[in-house]
């Protein structure tokens, strides 16, 4: 045991503090009682979080913890928490973690046996889901997309038979040419919602079929700026191809003369309608 750790016995706790993604208001009144209290806060950013701090009158000390330093330094966080001090983690905006720095802290302390709790607040895709109008009620989040061409034609291919909601973060600079790959792989026709500039005074929910949506952001500079999250409509099968009643004649006439299997596929052959369906049908009509 480290002296430290026999001095202090409890070690603290490392809290995972979700701050505004835009509207200062929107920070909890837990989330400052625990940026006062802790001994140190792990900031993505420290100049980006100072401000944040300062309009909040916090004069907790700010250490670094971004994705280049997080998995090495971790341990300068652990040994403080082993030590019995309370950390809290943030990020640039929002919940950390959601495509942001800090499993690697979160892990490491889990690992050292720290308590880890999350303080609830802002994060870009809850808010944009809750107001976009699409079922919410199970949903993908796909973070942000391979910044290169074939890797996101590729990842889409994965995806564009996923039938839950789909949340997408992007890059402003790359929110047309993702849009036009999100049409050529999903169709024109999927329903899509662009959320922009959540919590802030430009705020826009657009809510149109990919192809109408594409044009509309090629045809608008104002909507290629700023932050967005896109949502994607899941996918949904084409409804059951109905079977003409002249195709079911067919298939009768066949189910008197041979066995089911031969009917539905000889049945097929004349008319036309797929096999499985003529298959399903047959199976019906004999109960
Ligand atoms: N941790 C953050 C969260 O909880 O949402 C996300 C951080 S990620 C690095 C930044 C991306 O989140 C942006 O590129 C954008 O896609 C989305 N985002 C963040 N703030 C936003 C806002 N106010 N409106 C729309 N999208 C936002």
């Amino acid at each position: 045991m480290t002296v430290s750790a026999a001095l202090n016995p409890m070690p603290g706790t490392l809290y995972v503090v979700a701050t505004p993604i835009g509207n200062l208001d929107d920070i909890t009144a837990r989330a400052l009682r625990v940026l006062r209290d802790v001994a140190l806060i792990a900031a993505e950013d420290t100049r980006h979080s100072a401000r944040l701090l300062q309009h909040f009158g916090i004069a907790t000390p700010l250490a670094a913890c971004h994705e280049h330093n997080e998995r090495d330094h971790g341990g300068r966080f652990l040994a403080r928490l082993q030590a019995g001090e309370d950390v809290a983690l943030i990020s640039d905006a929002g919940t950390p973690l959601i495509s942001d720095p800090g499993f690697h802290l979160v892990r490491q302390a889990r690992a050292a046996g720290i308590r880890v709790v999350p303080v609830p607040g802002p994060c870009a895709l809850i808010a944009a889901l809750s107001a976009a109008g699409l079922p919410s009620d199970r949903f993908v989040f796909e973070g942000f997309l391979p910044a290169k061409a074939a890797g996101r034609l590729a990842r889409l291919e994965q995806l564009k038979e996923e039938p839950r909601t789909l949340i997408f973060y992007e890059a402003p600079h790359r929110l047309l040419e993702c849009l036009g790959d999100l049409e050529r792989t999903m169709g024109v026709d999927r329903l899509a919602v662009l959320a922009r500039e959540l919590t802030k005074t430009f705020e826009t929910f657009r809510s149109l079929p990919l192809g109408e949506l594409r044009a509309w952001v090629a045809e608008d500079s104002n909507q290629q700026r700023g932050e967005c999250v896109l949502l994607v409509a899941g996918w949904q099968p084409p409804p059951e191809e109905a079977v003409s009643a002249a195709a079911l004649r067919v298939l009768d006439l066949l189910l008197k003369e041979v066995p089911l299997k031969r009917a539905a596929a000889l049945a097929a052959e004349i008319t036309g309608v797929r096999k499985n369906l003529l298959y399903q049908a047959a199976l019906e009509r004999q109960g």
